[in-house]
């Protein structure tokens, strides 16, 4: 069984949802400093592995009433969310320990902290545009990322490594041209904008930030979204 495949079992067995390979050479144009090779200066690869949220767990969440208050579902929504993040960082350390056995250097890009700089609102490296890379979906309106089977609703972590894995293709596809575009006019902070045709969203983070230093949790543009053919509508 070669590598790729060695990985994939591992992570299906231990409970993912997606995985994915990118070329870290093809994700040498993210800004310096938040580059594989800034965190791993050996990188080849980039393993991007996805966990689905429970559909139920998300659809709690009110589009209308808990714009101005502190909910108890935007609570359970983020302990939810929270718990995702450490079932992924945990398959993530397993499949990182994997390879360091293996006698390769493995980075963990954990999903539970992201490394954020707080002056950009910019994480170490940006799981979503490896996972764009790594062919896992595309990026939303709502700055996430779609993938087919369980659109935005999906949380990720990653593993840079030094050892060569052959990539996936990135998707060709927009799911937003074709959409009446509910995430941004759902926005309690008007933080979405329609984007111009040479980028894939338009988000005020530090508005939408703010917003969400009184509350929880808001993540209603990703509740919204209808895209995700394997959700439980
Ligand atoms: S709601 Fe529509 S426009 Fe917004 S991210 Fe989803 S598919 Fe794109
Ligand atoms: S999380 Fe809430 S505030 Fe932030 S962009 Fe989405 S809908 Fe707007």
């Amino acid at each position: 069984m070669d590598r790729k495949t060695t990985l994939i079992r591992m992570s299906e067995r231990l409970g993912a949802d997606l995985f994915g390979v990118a070329s870290a050479n093809d994700l040498s144009n993210a800004p310096q400093g938040h580059r594989p090779a800034d965190v791993l200066p050996d990188s080849k690869s980039v393993i991007v592995l996805g966990l689905k949220m429970l559909d139920a767990q998300t659809d709690i969440l009110l589009t209308e009433g808990d714009y101005f208050g502190v909910s108890p579902r935007q609570g359970m929504f983020k302990g939810h969310n929270s718990f995702i993040s450490q079932e992924l960082d945990r398959i993530g350390y397993a499949l990182a320990r994997f390879l360091e056995k293996e006698g390769f250097k493995a980075y963990h890009q954990m999903a539970s902290t992201g490394g954020t700089d707080e002056r950009y609102l910019m994480g170490l490296l940006s799981l979503k545009h490896m996972a764009v890379q790594a062919g896992l979906g595309v990026l939303g309106y709502n700055s996430l990322l779609l993938t087919p089977k369980f659109g935005p609703r999906i949380r990720l972590t990653a593993i840079a490594t030094d050892v060569e894995i052959q990539p996936d293709t990135p998707m060709n596809e927009s799911f937003c041209r074709s959409c009446e575009n509910p995430c941004i006019s759902s926005c309690p902070v008007k933080a979405l904008q329609r984007p111009a045709d040479n980028r894939a969203y338009e988000i005020n983070k530090y508005a939408c930030r703010q917003y969400l230093t009184t509350r929880p949790a808001c993540s209603l543009c990703l509740k919204v979204c209808p895209i995700g053919s394997e959700r439980i509508r």
